[in-house]
């Protein structure tokens, strides 16, 4: 059932769904395209409209091939769309959930194109903040790669955030996902380049071993671990991999190799890896212990690892241990010091669950006046914010053009 988006775009089958909304595969005029749709429940949400917005200017002048470009962002009635180009494949996550742990090449080539798209976001000053499968996507129509590898492309720049002159205050919130978050992220500082280096050494961890080094349980039980807790090591991991895995996993973000870094000491490693099957790792045990009097006190020796995993303490009371660890959270708040070194006295609210729904219902009318107000203010906020960030990141590229009427392009 084809759908109008917007006087140049068709919506044609569901692709992929987010938080958010749906990713449709799509036809504009110059092709396929693919079509990330706001929820029509969640477009009187200033916040998400905001991401939308956000996520076509972290990306301007931003072309790369191993970044998902953004073409346009669609405001139409009460739709608001962000026009990507497509992507024929599929996302890490489906594949990882299909083949439980990749080889190492294959892991180790996708994390080297990652890390070749980070370096060219943090070049033009942009931080992801929210590196994990879900928002890598492989080309499965292109070449083959080493280990039989799809390129990969990182993709999501929802939450992106030009990387801030130096500031000394405290970040108060937490944006991310926690399995994937720097330690310095759970302990306020603000996003810099390095926190991508963290997930991406998260990802690759993951794709490895089945599982994050610091997942499980509780989301405030996860942030703590980011902080206080020593990486473990996986069984039959090359040791020049291996390093390069702690290094990037370094609790001091100065510690961490930079994107470029990365994805050269990454390829570096392809031929050493060449037909070496996937480690044999045991899944970490996820009953619920009866004791968990350990988690809280501290690093404990690798064997007891799989029993702390089990007994995920609550650090932030509250959630229910159901909210998925895996969701982008936006609501977390940064836990107090003493929440960090073990203490569960804290009161943040409740992450929201993937799909939940928010306040305000699609038929009432005043929230469909809301809702356009909202889209509208989002038009504007697309031209202030692409001069924004032309101002921001390029000398040497062009201003952006001016909005037409239902659309404004990415591309000049
Ligand atoms: P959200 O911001 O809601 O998390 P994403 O941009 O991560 O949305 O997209 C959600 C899913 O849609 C992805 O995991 C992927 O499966 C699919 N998808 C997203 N972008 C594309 C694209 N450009 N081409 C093909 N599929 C895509
Ligand atoms: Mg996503």
């Amino acid at each position: 059932m084809a759908r109008r988006i917007g006087s140049r775009y068709t919506a044609h089958q569901i692709l992929g769904r987010g938080s958010a909304g749906t990713v449709w595969l799509g036809e504009g005029p110059e092709g396929p395209v693919a079509i990330k749709l706001l929820r029509e429940d969640l477009s009187s949400d200033q916040e998400l409209v905001g991401r939308f917005v956000q996520e076509r200017t972290a990306l301007l002048g931003l072309e790369h091939a191993h970044v998902v470009s953004v073409r346009d962002l669609v405001v139409d009635g009460n739709d608001l769309a962000l026009v990507m180009d497509l992507v024929r494949g599929t996302d890490l996550r489906t594949r990882l959930d299909r083949e439980r742990r990749l080889a190492p090449e294959a892991a180790v080539a996708i994390a080297a194109d990652v890390a070749d798209g980070l370096a060219a976001a943090h070049a033009a000053g942009v931080v992801h903040r929210d590196v994990k499968p879900e928002n890598v996507l492989l080309d499965m129509q292109g070449p083959l790669g080493p280990g039989g590898s799809h390129r990969a492309l990182l993709t999501d720049f929802g939450v992106a955030k030009l990387i801030d002159t130096p500031r000394r205050t405290r970040a108060s919130k937490i944006i991310g996902t926690p399995d994937y978050l720097a330690p310095e992220i759970v302990e306020g500082l603000p996003p810099r380049a390095a926190v991508d280096i963290y997930a991406l050494a998260t990802v690759l961890y993951e794709l490895l071993a089945g599982f994050t080094p610091f997942g499980g349980g509780h989301p405030g039980a996860v942030l703590r671990r980011h902080v206080t807790e020593t990486v473990v090591p996986l069984p039959g991991i090359p040791d020049e991999l291996w390093q390069l895995l702690v290094q990037c996993l370094a609790k001091a973000p100065a510690s961490r190799l930079r994107a470029s870094e990365l994805a050269a000491r990454l390829r570096e490693l392809l031929p050493l890896l060449a037909g070496m099957p996937p480690l044999d790792v045991d899944e970490p045990d996820t009953e619920p212990a009866e004791d968990t009097s350990e988690e809280l006190s501290g690093a404990a020796p690798a064997a007891e690892r799989t029993v702390r995993r089990r007994g995920a303490v609550p650090l932030v009371p509250g959630a229910k241990p159901s909210d998925s660890n895996r969701d982008t959270h936006t609501s977390m708040r940064v836990p107090a010091p003493d929440e960090l070194a073990g203490g569960a006295h804290g009161t943040a609210r409740a992450p929201r669950a993937a799909g939940a729904p928010r306040p305000g219902s699609a038929r009432n009318r005043a929230v469909t006046r809301r809702r356009r107000l909202t889209l509208a203010a989002a038009a504007t906020l697309v031209t202030a914010a692409a001069v924004g960030t032309w101002l921001a990141t390029a000398e040497d590229t062009p201003p952006p053009p001016q909005d037409q009427k239902n659309s404004a392009p990415a591309t000049p």
